[in-house]
């Protein structure tokens, strides 16, 4: 077959192997290239950071803990007796791993499927859209392409207070791979991946100390959401400490020393595990050599326009390299309206409308603008709230906590955020999302006719109550 490709995409997680599918699909010829390879040093891995120590390994874990904590805390005021319940570490991860190959495996079977060439191996961005692969045995090869979609995602940042071991100190990737529940677990960074990673061991029953910089939690959720959220993740034993910013970190006699300093000065603290969750870094290390014509902005991320094109001509770049959040769904909606774009397509993708989950218990899910960003933009606005607490089918799942919150243009009703804290808010977001997109009004879903008893009845309510006409809770209507 001959070297030269209509797209060549650098990296197989959600922003590349999506873009590579649709562009096959779309009638052209399409070659992906991956570096990551399995632990038998020789066969390709697909599907990045999100299949592979991400989104789904997390979830996975995430799911089994949930379960677990329900079982050994709230099954007997349910009725149910199940005496002695136990967690077998190394099943749970035998199972994790398993869903891991299934996917990952998945993506291979869809490349076959859609005619998507797979090259293992490390791709570096020549001038004139070439590719340089290099193989696992050093060996290199030049690949020819109309186009290029950069999708070579992120990596964990590293601090220097707090170097990875791998073994004490471990990023997201080695909190996956615990093989036993540490004692004590110092989680540094209170974002998405330490609430996340800091939940999982927490119901396993580590005592879990999350040190947050921040003054504020969660600063870019709704603070009535991150207030509510914050309460009752404390209610769960997770000891989260805002306004304390770690210094310095230190392995002696199997014990992670760490140095903090909050409002009342220099503190310290010992733990079996630390867990360094800072954030991510785009990932660009070999990618682009330096007559490419792609430039980085003053944060690393590769620069690109509101159609992804970076400023070399037919160069792409998606997902966690570019601006924007970094999350698999974002990177794939990219990877598609690339291709479509190279196909001779319009679409667009709208950064507005992107959802945001973080996966706790209870979830914490958005899409749209917060009070905080409305009230500094001087917009003026209604707010409608619901709590789970008054949901009938939340009250029969025993789960309570939280609620539905709808912020509405003030003249035109039209919904501008949409928040939830609360069970399966992950899922229940995606009615925000829909109606978003659609451009609804708070009034068009007061409107719909929604089934009960379920969740969603809190969204039907928070809608009405937006007016001001709930039915189940006393209105307060909230104008600004
Ligand atoms: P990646 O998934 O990072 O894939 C990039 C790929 O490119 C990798 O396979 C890499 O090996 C390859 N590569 C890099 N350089 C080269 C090169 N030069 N040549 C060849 N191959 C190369 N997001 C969500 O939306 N929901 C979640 O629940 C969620 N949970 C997460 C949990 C954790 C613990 C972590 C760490 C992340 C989570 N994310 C989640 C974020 C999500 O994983 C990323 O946003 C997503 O993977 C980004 O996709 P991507 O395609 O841009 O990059
Ligand atoms: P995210 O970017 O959402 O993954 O969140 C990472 C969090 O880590 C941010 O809220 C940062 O404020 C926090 N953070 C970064 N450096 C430190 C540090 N040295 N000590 C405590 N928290 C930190």
């Amino acid at each position: 077959m001959s070297d030269k490709y209509d797209v060549i995409v650098i990296g197989a997680g959600p922003g590349g192997y999506v873009a590579a599918i649709k562009a096959a699909q779309l009638g052209l010829k399409t070659a992906c290239v991956e570096s990551w390879t399995a632990e038998d040093g020789k066969s390709q891995v697909l599907g990045g950071t999100c299949l592979n120590v991400g989104c789904i390994p997390s979830k996975a874990l995430l799911e089994v803990t949930h379960k677990y904590e329900e079982a050994s805390h709230d099954y007997e005021s349910m009725g149910i007796l199940a005496k002695s319940v136990d967690i077998d570490v190394a099943k749970m991860m035998e199972r994790k791993a398993g869903i891991v190959k299934q996917l990952t495996g998945g993506i291979a079977g869809l490349f076959k499927a859609n005619g998507v060439t797979s090259i293992h191996g490390h791709g570096k961005l020549l001038n004139g859209r070439k590719v340089e692969v290099t193989d696992k045995d050093g060996k290199t090869k030049t690949y020819e392409a109309e186009n290029v979609i950069l999708a070579s995602g992120s990596k964990p940042v590293e601090i220097p207070p707090a170097p990875f071991d791998g073994e004490y100190i471990v990023d997201s990737e080695g909190a996956l791979e615990f093989t036993e529940v540490p004692k004590r677990l110092g989680v540094i960074g209170a974002g998405v991946i330490g609430l996340e990673l800091g939940s999982v061991w927490a119901r396993l029953g580590s005592e879990v100390t999350i040190l947050e910089a921040q003054d504020n939690f969660l600063p870019v959720v709704d603070q009535q959401i991150a207030k509510d959220a914050l309460k009752q993740f404390k209610k769960q034993g997770l000891n989260i400490i805002t306004g304390a910013r770690m210094t310095g970190a230190e392995v002696k006699r199997k014990l992670v020393n760490v140095s903090y300093e909050d409002s009342k000065g220099k503190q310290e603290a010992k733990f079996d595990k630390l867990i360094v969750a800072v954030g991510r870094r785009p990932y660009t290390d070999g990618l682009l050599a330096e007559d490419s014509g792609v430039s980085l902005d003053e944060r690393g991320f590769i620069f690109v326009d509101d159609q992804c094109k970076t400023e070399a001509p037919g160069v792409w770049a998606v997902g966690d390299i570019v601006r924007g959040p970094m999350l698999a769904h974002k990177a794939s909606e990219e990877g598609v309206m690339v291709a479509e774009r190279i196909a001779g397509h319009k679409p667009q993708v709208n950064y507005d409308c992107i959802p945001n989950v973080i996966y706790t218990a209870p979830e914490v899910a958005w899409v749209g603008k917060t009070e905080e960003q409305l009230k500094a933009e001087g917009e003026e606005y209604n707010v409608g709230t619901f709590p789970f607490a008054a949901n009938g089918r939340a009250m029969a799942a025993n789960a309570t906590g939280g609620l539905v919150k709808i912020i509405a243009d003030a003249k035109t009703d039209r919904i501008l955020g949409f928040h939830v804290v609360g069970p399966q808010a992950s899922e229940i977001v995606a009615q925000g999302v829909i109606a978003m997109e659609f451009g609804s009004t708070a009034e068009d879903l007061a409107l719909t006719c929604f089934a009960h008893p379920t969740l969603s009845e809190s969204v039907h309510e928070a809608a009405l109550a937006v007016a001001g006409g709930a039915i189940h809770v006393a209105n307060r209507r909230k104008k600004k």
